[in-house]
């Protein structure tokens, strides 16, 4: 299974914040959401950077409450890792697990966004991948039979 079957099943919406956010109103999305990290970025399309729930606990951590008052560029991750839709699940929980990291956003060929994929949407196509397997595998051993 690649990226492109993972975003056919989940759909290609990412929730983004623009650069001059407050990490205030960051977190009323993500909490709105129910999700762990947003794309920045002031078009929608090119990537200023990404803030997870992790950088927004870090700056609080660092700052006290005043952290809510900075802005989304200055806490956000700017050295983005991403995919594309041709990349494997394979390819991506990789990534996750070497960068520590539990989203990454998909780009085109000219590093736009197209998507994004969690930790979470990896271990459901992993899931099913190993499903499809064992049942393929089981089918093939009774055939034997
Ligand atoms: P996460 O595990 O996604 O909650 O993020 C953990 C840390 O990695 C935070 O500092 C994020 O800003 C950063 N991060 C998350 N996703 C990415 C990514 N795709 N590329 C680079 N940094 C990321």
């Amino acid at each position: 299974m690649n990226v492109r079957s993972m975003l056919d099943q989940k759909g290609a919406d990412v929730a983004t914040i623009g650069v001059g956010g407050s990490l205030s109103d960051a977190a009323a999305r993500l909490r709105d959401l129910g999700i762990g990290a947003l794309v920045v970025t002031d078009d929608g399309d090119s990537i200023a950077g990404i803030l997870s729930e992790r950088d927004v606990v870090r700056a609080v951590a660092s700052h006290g409450a005043s952290a809510l008052g900075r802005t989304v560029g200055s806490v956000m991750t700017t050295q983005v890792v991403t995919c594309v839709a041709a990349d494997t699940v394979e390819h991506v929980m990789t990534l996750m697990t070497d960068r520590r990291i539990r989203h990454v956003p998909v780009v085109d060929g000219e590093d736009r966004l197209r998507g994004i994929v969690s930790i979470g949407d990896v271990v459901k196509a992993r899931l099913q991948e190993l499903r499809f397997e064992n049942e393929a595998l089981t089918e093939y051993l009774h055939q034997g039979r």
